[in-house]
């Protein structure tokens, strides 16, 4: 197999909290290949955004620390590189779509004058120049008049608009990874679905990679082609998309999947997982799901789950589960 574009290797972030110090991010790995989606999967505190951050250089210091792993880009551990380089990757390489727009743009300039401002910075380019390809840019993401909104400032867009503009920033430089944490959490339903579509259509335009970070399982079902379910820092499954949709191996996806409403189906009552996600300063021992599992035995409490394949399934398709086997059998039968 060719080697990955982006290979991430046991990485582990901490935090210090006035409660004590947490692991956010406990020991996580996986593969991104040229062209590929994943998709990070988990609720609030599972530790997927920082998980993102920390592919962005972005853990908040002095709080926040790397405490292990690699982050492997084109070969070259992003980690061990000084900060000057790995700027130099920012935009280029590897870009991100924020959560927030509204916060991520400068309010006091014009919209177009902050998308030309990377042209000018990273490309040399001249203000007329940088002008020019930001109404381009403001116009391939579907924002109407571009030659007139570049002189729009941020509060004078829709929140739907506004993540147009963040998503025409991020992919201004041409990277080849684009991550998007939760790119469509403020949006009403019909333009997140107009969002993920546009992501989808640049990625394939442009050839580049994704990683999308979302707690909605259903968000990112027409787009992504491996997920990666987190949970209290954690891997909990990983594997192709209709392969863990459809076969699931984990309690946590199983909860997950049912709380998601089917379009077509009957109506049904939808099932939300009972109790809430993990206090990380008092993680429960053995696996961290335990206090919220219908399968939780006495092993669950005894030892942490290892990451492993599931029987009969793809190698890539993995479960962090001691009743796995179970689950699988539950979900099969129905
Ligand atoms: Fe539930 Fe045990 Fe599996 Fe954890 S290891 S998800 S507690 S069955």
């Amino acid at each position: 197999m060719a080697d990955p574009l982006l290979s991430v290797q046991d990485l582990t972030v901490r935090f210090r909290t006035r409660a004590g110090t947490i692991t956010a991010v406990d020991k996580v790995s996986f593969d991104l290949a040229e062209g590929e989606t994943l998709a990070i999967l988990g609720e609030t505190g599972s530790g997927k955004s920082v998980t993102a951050q920390a592919l962005m250089g972005l853990v908040p210091r002095p709080a926040g620390q790397i405490a292990g792993g690699r982050i492997l880009y084109k070969g070259r551990d992003l980690l061990a590189l000084p900060r000057s380089e790995t700027r130099k990757l920012n935009g280029t390489d590897l870009a991100m779509v924020f959560q927030d727009p509204l916060s991520s743009l400068n309010p006091v300039f014009r919209v177009g004058t902050q998308i030309g401002e990377l042209f000018r910075r990273r490309q040399g380019l001249s203000r007329a120049e940088a002008r020019r390809k930001a109404i381009e840019l403001m116009d391939r993401v579907g924002i109407p008049a571009a030659d007139r909104r570049v002189d729009d400032y941020p509060h004078q867009f829709s929140g739907g608009m506004r993540q147009r503009v963040m998503i025409a920033m991020a992919i201004a430089l041409k990277p080849r990874v684009l991550i998007a944490d939760e790119p469509t959490t403020a949006l009403d339903v019909t333009v997140q679905a107009q969002v993920m579509a546009l992501l989808a259509e640049l990625k394939a335009e442009h050839g580049m990679a994704m990683i999308l970070i979302s707690h909605d399982l259903g968000v990112v079902a027409g787009v992504a082609d491996r997920v990666q379910l987190m949970y209290a820092g954690r891997v909990m499954e990983t594997g192709d998309l209709r392969e863990v949709y459809e076969r699931t191996g984990h309690p946590y996806t199983q909860g997950l999947m049912a709380s998601i409403p089917e379009l077509n189906g009957p109506r049904e009552r939808l099932t939300p997982i009972k109790g809430s996600p993990p206090d990380l300063t008092r993680l429960p021992s053995g696996c961290p799901f335990r206090p919220r599992c219908r399968y939780a035995t006495d092993v669950c409490a005894a030892e942490r789950p290892e990451l492993l394949p599931l029987p009969d399934r793809p190698a890539s398709h993995r479960a962090a589960c001691h009743h796995s086997k179970e689950v699988v059998t539950d979900v099969v039968t129905g």
